[in-house]
Formats: C-alpha cells, sequence, structure tokens
C-alpha cells in the first residue's frame, strides 16, 4: 500500500469516527470510499429480534440519500442468503436478462454483519449493469461492513449507556424523594399537631374567633396531606399503568374554564388571560385532562407568584394546540430536560413546598391521549408549557 493511499484511509477513518450520529458516519463512510468502489445502492439489514425478521436500518440510493430505505426490498433476499449461509454472497443476474434493460441486470453483494461478534445482518451493494464486483472491491466492500458493524456496535453502546444514566438518575431521584417526601409530610402534620394541642390546652381559652382560626389551618394542612398522598398514588398508579381512562368527548375550552374559575375562587387576585380560537370536541378522559391544567395552575401559583398567566388555544391539522404561559422566573435551560421525570425538581434553595410529581403526572396523562407536552423557559421572562392533543387519539 502507498502512502497516498494510507494518507486517505487515515482521513477517511478520522472523519467517519468525528461523526457523533452513527448514520452521518455512515453517510460519510459510504460517501468517501465511494471513488475506488461504483455502485447504485446500499444498504444494512438487521435481525430485529423482536419481529424475527430483517429491519433495514439504513440505506443510500445514488442521488436519493436518505429517502431510500423505504425501499429498500431489493436487497432482502441476499441479506437472507447471508445469515443463512454466514458467508459472503454474490448474486449476478439472471441468465437471458441481458438486453438493453439495465435494472433487469442486477449485480449483488452481500457481506456479513458481526455485531459483538455475533452475525447480526448484512450489507448488500447492488449494482446495475455490468461489470461484475471486482476482487479489491469486494475488498473495499468488506472493510466497509466490518466499520458499518463497528459504528452498529458504538451506537448500541451509546444506547445502553444512555439507558444506564436514566436509571441511574431515576435511583438518585428515589432516594432523594424518600427525604422530600418526609419533609413534606411531616410539615402539615406539625401544623396539625401544634395547632390541636393549643386547642386541648386546659390551662388556656381561646375565643371563638380564635378557635376558628386554628381550625381552618388544620383543615387546609390535612387537605394538603390528602393531595400529597393523591398525587403519590396517582402517580405510582400512573407509572404501572393500571389507570382506566374514560374517554368520552371533551370541549377543551370548557374543561380549562371550569378549572380556572375553580383556581380563581381559591385565588381571586390571580390574573388569567384566554385567547382561544374555536375547537372541535376532543375523545379524551376530561377528568385527568382537568388533573393536568390543575397541576399547571398549581405550579404556575408556586413558581411564578403575582405573574399572569396566558391560555392559548387553537386547532390545526386535527390537533388542538394549547400553551400555557406564566411571566415568572423561568427554568434554567440545562435543567429543562428533567422537569417532567418522577420525583425531580429543579435542584437549588427550596422555599415551595412540593414532591416532583406534578409534571410527570401532567405528562402521563398528556401521553394517555396519544399527545406531546413540553416546555420552553427563558429566565428572567417566564415559563410556557405546550400540549398537543389528537382530537382523536386513535389517528
Ligand atoms: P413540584 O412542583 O412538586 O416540585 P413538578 O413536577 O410539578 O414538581 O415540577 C417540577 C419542577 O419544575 C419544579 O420543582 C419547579 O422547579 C419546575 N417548574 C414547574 N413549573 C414551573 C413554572 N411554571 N415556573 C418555573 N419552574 C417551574
Amino acid at each position: 500500500m502507498d502512502i497516498s493511499t494510507l494518507s486517505l484511509l487515515h482521513n477517511i477513518f478520522q472523519e467517519v469516527q468525528g461523526k457523533q450520529d452513527w448514520k452521518a458516519a455512515l453517510d460519510t463512510l459510504f460517501v468517501s470510499l465511494r471513488g475506488s468502489f461504483v455502485y447504485d445502492n446500499v444498504a444494512i439489514y438487521l435481525i430485529d429480534p423482536q419481529i424475527k425478521g430483517l429491519e433495514v436500518v439504513y440505506a443510500r440510493a445514488k442521488g436519493r440519500g436518505r429517502k431510500a430505505e423505504a425501499e429498500a426490498a431489493w436487497g432482502e433476499s441476499t441479506a437472507n442468503d447471508v445469515l443463512a449461509s454466514g458467508k459472503m454472497v454474490l448474486h449476478l443476474p439472471a441468465q437471458g436478462a441481458q438486453g438493453t434493460d439495465r435494472l433487469a441486470q442486477a449485480h449483488l453483494l452481500g457481506i456479513p454483519l458481526n455485531i459483538g461478534s455475533k452475525l447480526s445482518g448484512a450489507l448488500v451493494f447492488i449494482r446495475f449493469g455490468g461489470p461484475e464486483f471486482s476482487d479489491l472491491q469486494i475488498q473495499i466492500g468488506s472493510l466497509q461492513a466490518f466499520w458499518s458493524a463497528a459504528l452498529i456496535e458504538r451506537r448500541d453502546l451509546q444506547e445502553a449507556r444512555a439507558e444506564l444514566d436514566s436509571v441511574q438518575r431515576q435511583m438518585r431521584l428515589q432516594e432523594d424523594f424518600v427525604s422530600t417526601i418526609s419533609h413534606e409530610l411531616r410539615t402539615p402534620l406539625g401544623f396539625i399537631k401544634g395547632y390541636t394541642t393549643s386547642l386541648l390546652r386546659q390551662d388556656t381559652i381561646w375565643d371563638e374567633t380564635t378557635q376558628r382560626e386554628f381550625l381552618n389551618i388544620i383543615d387546609e394542612e390535612a387537605d394538603q396531606l390528602t393531595r400529597l398522598l393523591e398525587d403519590m398514588l396517582e402517580s405510582a398508579r400512573l407509572q404501572s399503568k393500571t389507570i382506566q381512562f374514560k374517554f368520552s368527548p371533551v370541549r377543551m375550552d370548557a374543561l380549562v374554564r371550569d378549572v380556572a374559575t375553580r383556581v380563581k375562587t381559591r385565588h381571586p387576585e390571580l390574573k388569567i388571560t384566554f385567547d382561544v380560537q374555536p375547537l372541535p370536541p376532543l375523545h379524551g378522559d376530561g377528568f385527568r385532562l382537568s388533573q393536568v391544567f390543575e397541576n399547571l395552575f398549581s405550579n404556575a401559583l408556586k413558581y411564578a407568584p403575582n405573574s399572569e398567566i396566558k391560555i392559548s388555544m387553537w386547532f390545526h391539522d386535527g390537533k388542538i394546540r394549547i400553551t400555557f404561559a406564566d411571566h415568572g422566573d423561568g427554568i434554567p435551560e440545562e435543567y429543562l430536560p428533567f422537569i417532567f421525570e418522577r420525583f425531580y425538581r429543579v435542584p437549588g434553595e427550596r422555599t415551595v413546598t412540593g414532591t416532583g410529581l406534578g409534571l410527570y403526572i401532567c405528562r402521563q396523562i398528556v401521553l394517555a391521549h396519544h399527545g406531546n407536552i413540553w416546555v420552553e423557559s427563558a429566565l428572567g421572562k417566564g415559563t410556557a408549557f405546550y400540549i398537543e392533543l389528537s382530537v382523536d387519539p386513535q389517528h
């Protein structure tokens, strides 16, 4: 091998390995070696253990790029032959296929892909019309197969790593949760115990106004405890998927306005503005969808006190879209990806009570409607939650 070939390979190696995304790395690999090996299409087939069949995970067609994936059935039988024999397979055009129709003269080259030393799929090239694949081209193809397998293995490892990180984070959150929840239970219990003991004191006589004031505090704190327990049970049921959703036609605008009215009776100072366009009824569980907005209101009151809340709703492309925005302090960007996780609370000095369950509950309910919920936030400007719900979740 001469120096220029070696330096070319070195450059290709650096460029391919430098790509973070595995498909971009494969693109670079196939494009950069194209000059030495001409073919029409290439595809990677992997065994999908779930469907026990082959899945096209990557495909490139001359000039047509990635759209080719959907049409990559052409190499399936060659890939199956590679998997059955465990060896490289060459398929030449059928006898009598000569003639002017280049597309009828398919040369196929299938090469095994070993991922983690296990035969896991095949890399298949197709070339229409002659000439046959040369030995050198087959070697280049093998190099690409070897390399593709390494890139796919790297992808698998990255995915496994991400999953492990998420499990570890979840475990840490569970540990924090025990201390959060004991604090959250202790605070209302402390109030209840304290005011009850005061009322029961033999040596003091409270006037009726004071008695009522104490009883009101006890009443509110007992409600707080009930809400806390309900949130815990609800999140556990949502996680284990044991909730039966009861779907029926729901008018989202009326539902959100109802929740807003209820919130306003408790917080008459809260300013809520609506920008609502005509909406068709939605097939959903009204009780659960109300819970989503109750949580969003409760968060806005806690984390964006004194801010106005703006709710917009419109219908587009079969979907009802809702934004729920406040002008609070916002959430630092680095925490945004986690706020819908179970038990997650943005770290920092805590003056506001909470369990980290509210947004998790919201997300699970929206997902059960095959919808989407996400957040955008700017520090010092405010936070906006976006919800997208199909009018008919079956579609
Ligand atoms: P909790 O309120 O019990 O902590 P949530 O799941 O409802 O749990 O919210 C998760 C975190 O997201 C909160 O701890 C808070 O830091 C942040 N958050 C939620 N809503 C807002 C908001 N409107 N403005 C700023 N931060 C918010």
